[in-house]
């Protein structure tokens, strides 16, 4: 994920597979009745009065029959459902790739093909390294400095950076616009504190880092010697480029890493690099670039020539085969894992083959599979059922913008034009790439891989120059993850996350307005709030919110601080209203503009009563189960201090106790818990 770009769905630890619970409650299946599905019975505490404690009555029960799964602190329906996504995806693979014979070049062979041939282990273990052979020669075969440059060209045509990569980016100044960015690439450690720091932590990870590419050196062929030598001479390569790289919070911040260059300033910045052979090979248009980190590449331009052919020999045979290797027979699979899995990232266990199998496809197949995916699991009713409720939400924050009494006419126009020319793209794109001419075999994994990478790359570099950044989907449609773009002003909800509790075509509205709806609202806010105010209504980095609006914000947001300061997760630790304001003002705020659209909603197509709850209570009830989650006390002690969310609780609780709707809708007294005070409610959006 980029800069300036927000998973929302945060990536939650998952589970193991077995014994986990998930999918929709059962009885609740929507060929039983006639109506709508509301929200789910079985997760009510009914002992719990929803005025006291609505978090416990909403969704109490589920935490009491589903208890956090070992080796994760926090567990969820909406976890539960990513769980369901993979198996659904899983089943998918194995249904398609059961048949052999489906006809060439179409979604279901790609799939069916790509998925059997990543399975088929016998076939890749007897392969060895042989499917890297052609590349290897390349590489073993260069005589000169062009040489080298030639071999960085052909792994940049499948996708192995090194030690530079070039891809389509929206430019930072001009953001709809796709230019070609040049990044620092091909570390093999994660960022340059590994390579320069001496404490003993990143002197240990140097150490097995090198007696890691001398083991894979050796899989492929190298004498133990040879090998030694050369993963020397990779460490101190990739140490001089670490040098010269920026540390990892700074290379991800868009501004930082803007540097706008013609051609031929490109040019005159590396004279070494053969930007001409480059641009033509891929295909690139010579027009203006960005590059990332310009000291890299005026080091790398030094490097090309300071550093003997030799040694940029077996750092691109390196390259070639790090990447490669999780692809290939299982000693060079069972090498990357120790290394890469357990040793940096902390993994013990290997995920079982078929999940890797399916996370391949998914990586390399994005397209084919939601397409195969959204057939099933996300028909063109859902689509359309998901952008009425967006075009709902959007309406009603127009309207509530223009009502705003604190906010300035000058910021307020930015703010209207930003609601309006505001982008959510629902479950898949308008249109798909066609895929016809990908050759995949079931019999050759690794010629799939690099071909599917190789089609990657070429639609990526044919979309440089042109004006389509916003087109793009950063994530495959079958993906249980959404994301928002702050300076591109849109959202984007694959197929995989618009799943039950998230929305559900069987649910009534009242049901998916409080959970898909307050949810896609609170991100709505994100683009004129504190967040968006950054950027303008074209993506332009500019803070088009004035001196007034700042204060009135602060001095609005004050109510909301106070609030969450007062909310505590066991005696003496309480939540920091400063750190989790914007995150509770979105929360707020979606509550309200959810609440609103559904009311509009509801004139055109009334929810009933469903099993004796009104829709408002639908609406407040399907809130509190869509949020709420089991959080171990270890993750919300973190999360107190790092967050910039509240924990789930107060996710339901926050915004609730300030909505005189909720208290209307159950009936709640002044002085209850979960009615706070007229003088104390707050409003910001
Ligand atoms: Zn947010």
């Amino acid at each position: 994920m980029g800069p300036g770009r927000i998973l929302l769905a945060a990536a939650a630890t998952v589970a193991a597979w077995a014994g986990v619970a998930s999918g929709p409650a059962a009885g609740q299946t929507p060929a039983a009745r006639s109506g709508p599905r509301g929200i789910e019975l079985r997760d009510l505490d009914r002992a719990v009065d929803p005025c006291t404690d609505f978090y416990a009555f909403s969704s109490g029960a589920w935490r009491e029959a589903n208890p956090i799964p070992k080796g994760t602190q926090r567990w969820s329906r909406r976890a539960a459902a990513r769980d369901a996504n993979r198996q659904q995806l899983k089943a998918l693979l194995e249904e398609l790739s059961a048949k052999a014979d489906r006809p060439r070049g179409s979604a279901g062979q790609q799939l069916g093909d790509h998925f059997a041939a990543c399975m088929n282990e016998p076939a890749i273990d007897a392969a060895g390294v042989t499917p890297l052979a052609p590349l290897l020669a390349d590489i073993a075969g260069i005589q000169d400095a062009q040489g080298v440059q030639r071999a960085m060209r052909r792994l940049h045509e499948i996708a192995i950076p090194g030690p530079f990569v070039v891809t389509g980016a929206s430019s930072y100044h001009d953001p709809e616009s796709v230019v070609a960015n040049i990044a620092a690439g091909g570390l093999g450690l994660p960022d340059r504190d590994y390579y320069l720091k001496p404490e003993p932590r990143f002197a240990e990870a140097r150490e097995t880092y090198r007696a890691h590419a001398a083991s894979v050196l050796t899989l492929a062929g190298a004498t133990a010697a040879r090998a030694r030598k050369d993963a020397d001479e990779i460490l101190a390569l990739e140490t001089r480029l670490a040098e010269a790289s920026l540390a990892p919070a700074a290379a991800a911040d868009p501004a930082t890493t803007a540097h706008p260059l013609s051609f031929a300033e490109l040019k005159q910045l590396a004279p070494n690099l053969d930007w001409e052979s480059y641009f033509a090979e891929a295909g690139l248009p010579r027009i203006d670039v960005n590059v990332a980190e310009p000291a890299f590449l005026e080091r790398l331009n030094r490097e090309l020539a300071a550093t003997p052919v030799a040694v940029w020999k077996a750092y691109l045979t390196w390259r070639l085969l790090e990447a490669a290797a999780p692809w290939l027979a299982k000693p060079f699979a069972d090498e990357s894992f120790a290394f890469k899995d357990r040793y940096l990232g902390g993994v013990t266990t290997a995920k079982p083959r078929a999940m890797r199998c399916l996370e391949s496809t998914e990586a390399l197949l994005g397209e084919p599979l939601g397409r195969v995916y959204a057939e099933r699991y996300f028909p063109a009713a859902a689509k359309a059922r998901v952008q009425e409720i967006v075009r709902s939400l959007l309406a009603v924050l127009k309207d509530d913008v223009r009502d705003l009494a604190w906010m300035s006419d000058a910021a307020r126009q930015q703010a209207l034009a930003k609601v309006e020319a505001y982008d959510v793209k629902v479950g898949y794109p308008d249109a798909w790439t066609d895929h016809s001419a990908l050759v995949i075999r079931r019999d050759a994994f690794w010629s799939n891989v690099a071909a599917a990478r190789r089609f990657g790359v070429e639609a990526d570099r044919k979309r440089v120059g042109s004006r389509k950044s916003r087109a793009l989907w950063l994530l495959p449609p079958s993906s249980p993850d959404a994301y928002i773009d702050v300076q591109l002003n849109l959202m984007a909800l694959p197929a995989g996350f618009l799943q039950a509790p998230a929305f559900d075509l069987a649910a009534s509205d009242a049901v998916n307005y409080g959970a898909i709806g307050i949810g896609v609202a609170h991100d709505l806010t994100h683009a004129i709030d504190l967040l968006g105010a950054d950027f303008d209504s074209r993506g332009q980095p500019r803070n088009w919110w004035t001196e007034t609006d700042r204060d009135a914000f602060r001095k609005r947001g004050q109510c909301t601080v106070q609030q969450y300061d007062g909310y505590t997760i066991e005696p003496g630790v309480h939540l920091q209203g400063k750190q989790v304001l914007g995150e509770a003002l979105g929360d707020l705020a979606g509550v309200r503009l959810a609440y609103r659209a559904l009311q509009r909603s509801m004139q055109r197509r009334p929810v009933p009563v469903i099993d004796g709850f009104s829709p408002d209570q639908q609406f407040f009830i399907a809130w509190g189960q869509f949020r709420g989650a089991a959080e171990s006390p270890d993750l919300q002690r973190q999360m107190v201090k790092t967050d910039s969310h509240a924990t789930s609780r107060y996710r339901v609780i926050g915004p609730l106790s300030n909505a005189a709707e909720f208290q209307e809708a159950f009936a709640c007294k002044a002085g209850s818990p979960m009615t706070r005070p007229p003088e104390e409610r707050c409003r910001v959006w």
